[in-house]
């Protein structure tokens, strides 16, 4: 016998829960199989789910989800009922901006299924007016309670704007990094790519810039996370690792 426990049907302090609830499911190889069993399952949010979630809680389940995924316990979700579950529509809890990298997918790292998140990806999570709207839609159309803007480690991106990289429409695209150099202090040298710490500072920077940005270039989004119906989280996923650090603030 299991027992299914929906992630979103706990209010307060659900994320740590589910996550050492997760632990249960080890215990089904070492009692011989026939005792009863507790499996944590992922599904979607809904509509009453979604309302009852704060910025806060939103950003403790992203936390609680790169940890699952961390120690290698993701939730065990069924996607076919997934899929038919969010068919006639969608209420995700964040909106999370990251990078292009093939090594970072956002929703497996944070161990997030269909229907949890909307995930807007472009290399050097660069902010523009179409990811702008993007993120209006999802917060004051959608219902999400939080933006969460993601860098990571060793950006490839991060890496071109740094040396100046030049190339088709990619150099627009690293000039929006550009801004991010000069907040990294003069003493960090040598100041190109080779320098890894240097790249990590920059692009640590870059994703402090771009949560500056949203608040700056979006009214709607401005007064949004003034009234604190929303709240913006920043945070960089390590390559090595697969831990994403959130920022204390
Ligand atoms: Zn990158």
């Amino acid at each position: 016998m299991k027992t299914l426990l929906n992630r979103f049907a706990l209010p307060i302090g659900l994320a740590a829960t589910t996550w050492l609830l997760a632990g249960c499911q080890s215990a089904e190889n070492s009692t011989g199989g026939s005792a009863p069993t507790m499996a944590v399952v992922g599904s979607p949010p809904t509509k009453e789910t979604q309302a009852a979630m704060t910025p806060q809680s939103a950003l403790a389940e992203l936390k609680a989800g790169n940890a699952r995924f961390v120690a290698g316990q993701p939730l065990k979700r069924n996607l076919p009922a997934d899929v038919k579950a969010t068919a006639s529509g969608q209420y995700p809890f964040a909106v999370v901006l990251s990078c292009l990298d093939s090594r970072q997918p956002i929703e497996i790292v944070l161990d997030q299924g269909i229907g949890d998140i909307f995930s807007a990806r472009v290399a050097g999570n660069v902010l523009n007016d179409d990811i702008l709207g993007s993120m209006e839609f999802a917060c004051k159309v959608s219902g999400a309670k939080l933006i969460a803007v993601i860098g990571h480690s060793n950006c490839g991106a991060i890496k071109g704007a740094v040396d100046g990289v030049e190339l088709g429409n990619l150099t627009g695209l690293l000039g929006k990094i550009q801004p991010a150099l000069n907040q990294v202090p003069a003493d960090v040298q040598p100041r190109d790519s080779k320098n890894l710490e240097f790249v990590d500072k920059v692009s640590e920077a870059n994703v402090r810039l771009i949560m500056q940005q949203i608040r700056e270039r979006s009214p709607i989004l401005r007064e949004m996370l003034d009234s604190g119906q929303i709240g913006v989280a920043g945070g960089m996923y390590n390559l090595a690792t697969g831990e994403v650090h959130f920022f204390d603030k």
